[in-house]
């Protein structure tokens, strides 16, 4: 039980990744807040399996694009678990076209969940972890923010400026007990990947190393390394999850 007494956070913890962690979490003692934007049953599904494992569980509606809705949902979560340890910024979207046909708005919706995002859900909870001289913040970045993709300008933009994001606030607040990593997952085995197509999917498969995807438990153990105290001295790194796939 690395995480026993700890209290956590994960963005868009009802499925795929986000939804491996917050497992994850749970499974080494920590309480865990499980936020989404829309799904409520399987959110409502994750908080049930972590309570079944023993651990504290609610859900924490809000979107994470919105300043004023993370603001909210921080408070409940600090009024429901009396402080904040360990917050997993996981929520992210794509929505992939080549340049020449992605719009404003395609544009401006992934930037603002994906990086705005991670700004409003470390921006609510930072100075209570400040306070208590104790943080431990996870940004989930991905392979394509540091190798581009056809089709991705937008997601590529929004993770490789997480991934600057991260390195800035790890400077800033290492003095102060609060550690700031990323974990840039490859090509994992979610929603996301289910819906490329199945030749993409089989090309992608052949640029692997590995020859085959990510699972989210691998990603979730990553996250669980760096919040737990074999993690104590590493700030500012970006962990790569990708099979070979970037190195
Ligand atoms: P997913 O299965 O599509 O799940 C996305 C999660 O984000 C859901 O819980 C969703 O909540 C939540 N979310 C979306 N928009 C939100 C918003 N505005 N506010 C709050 N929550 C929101 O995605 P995934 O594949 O697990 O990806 C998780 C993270 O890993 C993302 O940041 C993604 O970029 C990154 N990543 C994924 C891969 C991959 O291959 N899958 C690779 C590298 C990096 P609802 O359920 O309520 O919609």
């Amino acid at each position: 039980m690395q995480l026993k007494g700890r209290t956590a956070l994960v963005t868009g913890g009802s499925r795929g990744i986000g939804r491996a962690i917050a497992l994850a979490l749970a499974e080494e003692g920590a309480d865990v807040a499980v936020n989404y934007v829309s799904s409520e049953t399987p959110a409502k599904q994750v908080v049930e399996q972590i309570r079944k494992i023993g651990r504290k569980a609610i859900l924490a509606q809000a979107d994470v694009a919105d300043f004023p809705d993370t603001f909210r949902t921080a408070q409940d979560v600090l009024k429901e678990f009396g402080h904040l340890d360990i917050l997993i910024n996981n929520a992210g979207i794509n929505s992939d076209k080549t340049f020449v046909k992605m719009d404003h708005a395609s544009w401006r919706k992934v930037l603002a969940i994906n990086l705005d995002g991670v700004f409003n859900c470390t921006k609510v909870f930072i100075d209570q972890m400040i306070k208590q001289n104790y943080g431990r913040v996870v940004n989930i970045t991905s392979v394509i923010g540091q190798i581009g993709n056809f089709g991705q300008a937008n997601y590529a933009a929004s993770k490789a400026g997480v991934a600057a994001m991260t390195k800035s606030l790890a400077k800033e607040l290492a003095a102060k007990g609060v550690t700031v990593n990323a974990v840039a997952p490859g090509f994992t085995e979610t929603e996301m990947v289910e819906a490329i197509p199945e030749k993409v999917r089989h090309k992608l498969l052949e640029q692997i190393p590995m020859r085959r995807f990510a699972k989210s438990e691998e990603v979730a153990r990553a996250c669980v390394y760096l919040c737990s105290s074999d993690g104590d001295y590493i700030t500012g790194a970006e962990l790569s999850i990708n099979g070979g796939l970037f190195m």
